[in-house]
């Protein structure tokens, strides 16, 4: 899917790349996805395949809840990006839809120092404001937009730890299964032991395995 398009409908950035090569979880680029081809169970889109719900957003109920509605201008969740680490203010703007909004995040991460990371910030806080949707319309909780960004940055920052912890222990694994397991001499009991420590999280763990053949 490199082209300009796909099953009609234009890449946001001229390339899907952008959201395939963020660095976010995989649900989370299945969900961009489906933000692009308008296939989230918003209001519009229920009341568009017959379902009997109100257009209206569930949080501000001003304005129908479309996706763009939702990640873009809900005055509830237009606070999110303020007061998030982007600091991004949409107050001037309005998005014709959700592809013309994402291309002009993905505008603001490259023009940024740290492309990777401020493209993977925002995919976690427009996860985010979908989630605190849900949790609404699912059960009657509305998250303040402060928790939502808490929340949209502790999971940056946990993907971001893991990814970098992975990166850095894979190589030693790729070693250590080049060298095969092999039994003791008779009457001896082999340990095979290891131990590992996340600085960040200040968690460690271990474990030892005996074994006579
Ligand atoms: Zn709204």
């Amino acid at each position: 899917m490199s082209g300009t398009s796909f099953l009609g409908v234009a890449s946001p950035t001229g390339s899907w790349s952008s959201i395939w090569r963020c660095w976010t979880l995989s649900k989370v680029q299945h969900f961009l996805w489906q933000c692009c081809f308008h296939a989230l169970p918003v209001r519009v889109a229920l009341l568009a395949c017959g379902c009997a719900v109100s257009p209206l957003c569930p949080c501000c109920g001003l304005q129908e809840e479309s996706v763009v509605h939702l990640i873009f201008s809900c005055p509830h969740y237009f606070q999110v990006w303020k007061l998030s680490p982007l600091r991004f203010d949409f107050s001037a703007l309005s998005f014709s839809s959700f592809q013309v909004g994402w291309r002009f995040l993905v505008h603001k991460a490259m023009v940024s120092s740290d492309f990777a990371n401020v493209l993977s910030l925002i995919s976690f806080c427009v996860w985010g404001i979908w989630k605190a949707q849900n949790r609404l319309v699912f059960e009657g909780v509305l998250w303040r937009p402060e928790v939502v960004v808490q929340k949209a940055v502790a999971s940056f920052w946990e993907f971001h730890d893991a990814r970098f912890l992975c990166s850095s222990v894979q190589p030693q694994l790729a070693g250590a299964l080049v060298e095969s397991w092999s039994p003791p001499p008779s009457g001896f009991v082999k340990c095979n032991f290891d131990a590992a420590f996340c600085r960040q999280s200040s968690q460690g763990g271990g474990a030892a395995v005996f074994r006579d053949l």
